[in-house]
């Protein structure tokens, strides 16, 4: 049966993608700069036959990695579905923590961290694009299939650039997964973002001797922050607004001439957002008509909401039963109890609550079973994935490789991450993600149909026009080749 020998291969190749993963977690790189991280993924899959293409979108480490069959082996994309993975590497500041360390122990203090489990969220995709090579060889299955390697999810803009480029539009359908504490399908209606940062200029001069002469940037940022909290009233719930000051200044006896201010602005789509971004707009220049400054603006990402696909997300959950059990061993277990002694009571009842919504046994330390996850469900957290599923039928799982209650983005999560109680979740979701792949290129019982009619449904009309405009470019950083082979 091939759904097996897909299992099997995974199981028997799985200390290449602990390896892989392991490695990752040990040199965290924060968004943009995750040079290592693209190498070592782009060079498992040129060795295992996949075409590589780097620095996609202008992206210096974001990769594209194709395998075809088909079309006379022209070696151009083949006949038969496309079928891309969904990959992410970055991690994130200040969570350096040991792995399999349930006390808190930076490995370097202050240093970044895996603490949303990246590093095990491509790893898996590679792995899962190379199970199905070797199935479309073995078998001579027609069709392409891709892993993208997605950088700077953190900041919420890597897959808006490469999908600015177009590299998603020619797919049926897309997967990808998260590390979570539980496994279910996310069918999740995440909130569209901007991200934006406001610089103002004036001019310095002595604040004590000659303060008339000065015209402080700082001001600037101050009333416009207060203008955006005057906003606030009037925003359709939904809305979230936040900043943090990025520079105010570098002493009190000097009138600031350079000030920032970083906003995030949430809604529940494009047009919600786009919305308060128009006025926020008008708020910064009557700030800096006030104080007599200048005000630019930087668009640093503009990703959209989440459109669930109910088709994919089924087609994933019947993948649970053939991936057989998620299997931990007692120094798992002992870990995921010591990792929950320290998290406080809201973190556990919350989790605990969650769970039992979904008909779950909270008191299991880690959930084994797999739970269909509530369709739309407003998420108040945003993700540039959300692009893509605009642009195809997405679909996503979550799978524990966390104890219940260690949530993303703190150090509990970068220390399951970086044991093999993360590990063993990261395989389970490279196999959930090959077996539907293979069904995908079957197209068993219509399911590539039967997604994209669901998503044009779900679309009502609109189609993806990127958010950020072509003069928006990514940070400049280290450009990552295509190691020679
Ligand atoms: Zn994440």
């Amino acid at each position: 049966m091939s759904k097996s020998a897909i299992v099997q291969w995974l199981d028997e190749q799985a200390p290449l993608f602990y390896g892989v993963a392991r490695q990752i977690w040990e040199r965290p790189e924060l968004a943009y700069t995750e040079s290592f991280a693209a190498s070592l993924q782009m060079k498992v899959l040129q060795e295992a036959g996949f075409a590589v293409r780097p620095q996609v979108g202008g992206v210096a480490t974001a990769f594209v990695a194709e395998y075809s069959v088909g079309d006379g082996g022209s070696g151009g994309s083949g006949g038969g579905p496309k079928i891309g993975v969904l990959g992410e590497f970055d991690a994130l500041p200040g969570l350096s923590q040991q792995a399999g360390n349930a006390e808190r122990c930076a490995v370097v203090p202050g240093g970044p961290g895996h603490g949303c489990g990246h590093n095990l969220l491509g790893t898996a995709g590679v792995a899962a694009v190379m199970a199905l090579k070797e199935r479309m060889a073995a078998e001579g299955l027609p069709g392409t299939i891709r892993y993208y390697g997605c950088p700077a999810e953190e900041v919420l803009a890597g897959k808006t650039f490469m999908a600015r480029e177009g590299v998603f539009h020619d797919l049926d359908c897309a997967v990808s997964w998260h590390p979570g504490y539980m496994n279910s399908t996310i069918n999740d209606r995440n909130a569209a973002l901007t991200s934006v940062e406001f610089h103002f200029r004036g001019k310095t001069a002595h604040a004590g001797g000659s303060p008339h002469l000065g015209r402080s940037a700082l001001d600037a940022v101050e009333l416009m922050n207060v203008g955006a909290n005057y906003m606030r009233e009037h925003v359709v719930d939904g809305s979230r607004i936040q900043y943090v000051i990025t520079n105010g200044g570098m002493a009190p006896n000097i009138v600031p001439d350079e000030a920032s201010v970083w906003y995030f602005l949430r809604g529940f789509d494009r047009d919600h957002v786009d919305g308060l971004y128009a006025w926020l707009l008008k708020i910064a220049q009557g700030a800096a008509l006030m104080t007599e400054t200048q005000v630019s603006w930087q668009l640093r990402a503009g990703c959209y909401d989440t459109l669930p696909n109910a088709a994919m997300g089924d087609l994933m959950l019947a993948q649970a039963e053939v991936a057989g059990p998620l299997l931990y061993s007692e120094e798992d277990y002992h870990l995921a109890q010591e990792l929950v002694a320290t998290l406080d009571a809201g973190s556990r009842n919350g989790a605990r609550r969650r769970l039992a919504d979904l008909g779950a046994n909270p008191d299991d330390v880690l959930a084994e079973g797999f739970f269909r996850g509530p369709f739309g469900n407003r998420n108040g957290g945003s993700t540039d994935l959300a692009d893509i599923s605009w642009i195809v039928p997405v679909g996503q799982v979550g799978i524990a490789c966390a104890p219940v209650g260690v949530a993303n983005h703190t150090w509990q999560a970068t220390a399951s991450y970086g044991s093999p109680l993360g590990m063993k979740g990261m395989l389970h979701a490279a196999k959930i993600m090959a077996l539907s792949g293979y069904d995908l290129l079957h197209n068993q019982d219509g399911i590539i149909e039967n997604a994209k009619d669901e998503f044009t449904r779900l679309r009502n009309g609109k189609t993806y026009v990127c958010a950020l405009p072509a003069d928006v470019q990514p940070p400049a950083s280290v450009p990552v080749t295509v190691p020679a082979g």
